[in-house]
């Protein structure tokens, strides 16, 4: 099997959770073993292949999994996107919609120096919406958007819509 083939058969799928309706995408299999996780980030970093990356920003929580190691991988700076109340100093903050209300997330202001080129990356893109608003977060800073990755591509919500600005690749498309 190939890598990605093996990656895609380890994702579990779980059945309404959070809530009823929602097929979650479980990554954890993947997380804990130690090829699978080396080769999705191997395969994550060659998606920004012939890219200058200064910074791999990852959205909080599985992004900052993802996101620290492609980091190392690419040899460059890790900067946190959080939710809100959790960055202990001066930061912008970016509102988008959920299904029911609105969530916001967080980035220090001095993140990124002026022009810095920036990897955004995280597990899943679902409607597309809370990388919509990280993405708008990193241009606040003065900072461009070099490539939005992701691990896993729900292509059904159309969530690339929302992202059309910028580049977007994922690894595997359901
Ligand atoms: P969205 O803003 O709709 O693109 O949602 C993306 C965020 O929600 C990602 O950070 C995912 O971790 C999480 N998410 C949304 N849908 C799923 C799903 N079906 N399985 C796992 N995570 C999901």
């Amino acid at each position: 099997m190939k890598r990605l083939e093996k990656i895609r058969t380890a994702l579990r799928d779980v059945p309404d959770f959070p809530k009823p309706g929602i097929l979650f995408k479980d990554i954890t299999p993947i997380l804990s073993d130690p090829l699978l996780f080396g080769d999705t980030i191997d395969l994550m970093a060659e998606m920004a292949q012939g890219k200058k990356i200064d910074f791999v920003a990852g959205i909080e929580a599985r992004g900052f999994i993802f996101g620290a190691a492609l980091a190392r991988k690419l040899n460059c700076g890790f900067v946190p996107i959080r939710k809100p109340g959790k960055l202990p100093y001066k930061t912008y903050k970016a509102e988008y919609a959920l299904e029911y209300g609105t969530d916001s997330i967080e980035v220090h202001q001095d993140a990124f120096p002026k022009g810095a080129s920036v990897y955004l990356a995280d597990d899943l893109l679902a409607t597309g919406g809370t990388a919509a608003a990280a993405a708008g977060l990193i241009q606040k800073c003065g900072a461009e958007v070099a490539l939005i990755g992701f691990l896993i591509e729900l292509s059904f919500l159309q969530g690339r819509e929302k992202l059309k600005e910028n580049p977007v690749r994922s690894l595997i498309t359901f």
